[in-house]
């Protein structure tokens, strides 16, 4: 799978709609401290399926909406759409997810409403999702090295929730 085209709007500090092209390759992401880099990952582990408001340094889910400045008004919604093709440039994907005041958070896949868990599943098959080890967030290495040994055990059974997914995708295709 690859990540091809993100758009963003009323994300936290993404207020207007905002579309970043990933070209192939390594993509860096260069910017004054606070302009929305880390913002943009969670982004992309918020689309993925990301339920906990905590690993998005928040303290509810809605605290991903734009909660507006000393100029502009808050938002009442946030949505963030992902494209994905197979990896060779085939079969594209658009996952989005919107969470609206009020409302919670709601998932499409190419267009069509869907749950959480087709989404996690979606990413599950690719080896890659939200709590995927592929996706290190800022302080996470150090996080690692300090963490005690049975807070390094969490992390990695974390990792290994994915391997739980795959599990149960098969399951359930085998009845
Ligand atoms: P650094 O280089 O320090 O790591 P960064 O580029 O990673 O910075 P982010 O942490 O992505 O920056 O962005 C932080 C900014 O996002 C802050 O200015 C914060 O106020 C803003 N922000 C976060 N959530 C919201 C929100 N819900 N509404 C409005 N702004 C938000
Ligand atoms: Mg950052």
């Amino acid at each position: 799978m690859r990540f091809r085209k993100l758009r963003l709007s009323g994300f936290k500090s993404f207020v207007e709609p905002a579309e970043l092209l990933i070209e192939p390759g390594l993509t860096g992401v260069v910017g004054p401290n606070g302009c929305g880099k880390s913002n943009l990952l969670e982004a992309i582990r918020w689309v993925m399926g990301e339920g906990s408001p905590k690993s998005l340094r928040g303290g509810g889910m809605e605290d991903v909406i734009f909660a507006g400045t000393a100029t502009r008004a808050s938002r009442s919604f946030a949505e963030v759409s992902l494209l994905v093709d197979d990896g060779a440039g085939g079969a594209e994907t658009e996952v989005v997810r919107r969470i609206e005041r009020g409302a919670g958070s709601a998932y499409r896949l190419n267009g069509r409403d869907v749950r959480q868990r087709d989404v996690a599943l979606l990413f599950a098959d690719a080896a890659t999702g939200a709590h995927s080890p592929a996706l290190v967030s800022q302080g996470r290495i150090a996080a690692v090295i300090a963490a005690k040994p049975v807070e390094r055990r969490q992390m990695l059974e974390e990792a290994a929730g994915i391997a739980g997914l795959h599990v149960r995708r098969r399951e359930a295709e085998q009845r």
